[in-house]
């Protein structure tokens, strides 16, 4: 038990941001408390030290590959796989390179983590990871073969972005990676793919996944910021999927309309962020949430939404009843006692009778009269 698992609170809660996107947006009102027990100093850790999932990070670098993809492509007018275009948009974006870089880079990170595990390393070759995205894509794209919508001439400097994105738009037809921020609001966004289309300006996001509500709202919010920026307010917004494409009109009503509650969701952010720790939201997510062993409500909801422990990994809450001896210690769990073993070389000499303590991803057996502490368990101490 050292360091970040002895904290019970941050030791310097985050401040409320300057400004927020929409993916903070989206967070913190999904739940306060966890952006901001994530967001926060614990000792010497600048943010709450997430603990790394192997399995997630090689999706997130096949995810990233294909979001990478899908912008290349869109530029491109959704050439069909195997096309030239198809081919030159791999190349525009670096496709086969991203994934040893990805990999190398995450390892680099994992060595270095206070709460990663020796086993914690990214071993999937490359060549296995690009070949899981280039699959998905051949499951998922459906090819439009329009006609390219890249941009003449070299790339904007960033002085040129900044200083008039709407002469920039007119000179090059199109812009991409376009970041920009409300002249008022603190929030800000960076969008995708602006072009000038026959109908005006229409606005692009790339997603990879399936179409959600969300997706038009931030794209509303992108066309509030493109309005305020410019004075010129955008025609069309577009999100196209891989296999999929949704259209949305814009009107003067709808970007007056969506201001205001852009306005109103950042009063009621910081007005949650102002509390200290801030509401908790307890939900279906608090059994990943990478705070929960730190959020009594999340932690109290989670345990007991599974019902008690179950078999195979899991998290539990115990009471230490006797003296931890070489192997392991009774232990109390809702009113029945358990034995609590360890599968490793025992690491706990300072525990003593009456210890409160949260096992992260410990080993039930024996339908839940056994705990096995594994290399990779967990242990966060609960203030009595
Ligand atoms: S455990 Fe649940 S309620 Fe608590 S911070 Fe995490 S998501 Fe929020």
């Amino acid at each position: 038990v050292t360091g970040v698992y002895e904290l019970p609170e941050p030791t310097t809660w985050a401040e409320t941001p300057k400004r927020f996107s929409f993916s903070s947006l989206r967070a913190i009102e999904a739940c306060p408390r966890k952006w901001q027990l994530l967001h926060s100093a614990w000792g010497d850790h600048p943010r709450f030290p997430e603990r790394p999932q192997v399995k997630a990070i090689e999706g997130a670098i096949v995810h990233e590959a294909i979001e990478m993809l899908v912008v290349a492509l869109g530029q491109r007018g959704l050439p069909s796989i195997g096309s030239p275009r198809f081919c030159e948009a791999l190349e525009a974006c670096e496709f086969w390179q991203h994934f040893d870089r990805a990999i190398d880079g995450w390892n680099r990170r994992l060595a270095e983590h206070p709460r990663a595990g020796p086993h914690d390393l990214v071993r999937t070759p490359a060549q296995q990871l690009a070949n899981r995205a280039i699959r998905l894509v051949r499951e998922q794209y459906t090819p439009l073969d329009a006609e390219p919508r890249l941009a003449a001439g070299a790339e904007p400097t960033n002085e040129q972005r900044l200083v008039d994105p709407m002469s920039l738009l007119r000179a090059r037809r199109v812009l991409s990676e376009v970041e920009l921020q409300h002249p008022e609001l603190p929030f800000g966004g960076i969008i995708d793919f602006i072009e000038l289309a026959d109908i005006g300006i229409q606005i692009v996001d790339f997603k990879t996944g399936k179409p959600k509500d969300d997706h038009e709202l931030q794209l509303r919010l992108y066309a509030v910021l493109w309005w305020r920026r410019t004075g010129t307010r955008p025609a069309r917004l577009v999100a196209q999927y891989l296999a999929d494409r949704r259209e949305f009109e814009v009107t003067e009503g709808m970007l007056v309309q969506t201001e205001q509650q852009l306005a109103a969701t950042v009063e009621r952010v910081r007005v949650l962020l102002d509390e200290r720790p801030a509401e908790a939201r307890p939900s279906k997510d608090c059994s990943y949430c990478p705070a929960r062993a730190r959020c009594a409500a999340g932690w109290h909801a989670y345990q007991t939404a599974i019902g008690g422990p179950r078999v195979g990994t899991t998290d539990v809450e115990v009471a230490v009843l006797t003296d931890p001896a070489a192997n392991g210690f009774l232990a109390d769990v809702g009113g029945r006692e358990v034995h609590v073993v360890y599968a490793a070389a025992s690491r706990f000499s300072d525990l003593a009778v009456g210890d409160h303590l949260r096992l992260l991803d410990v080993v039930a057996r024996d339908e839940g009269v056994t705990f096995e502490i594994r290399p990779w368990t967990e242990v966060y101490r609960v203030p009595g």
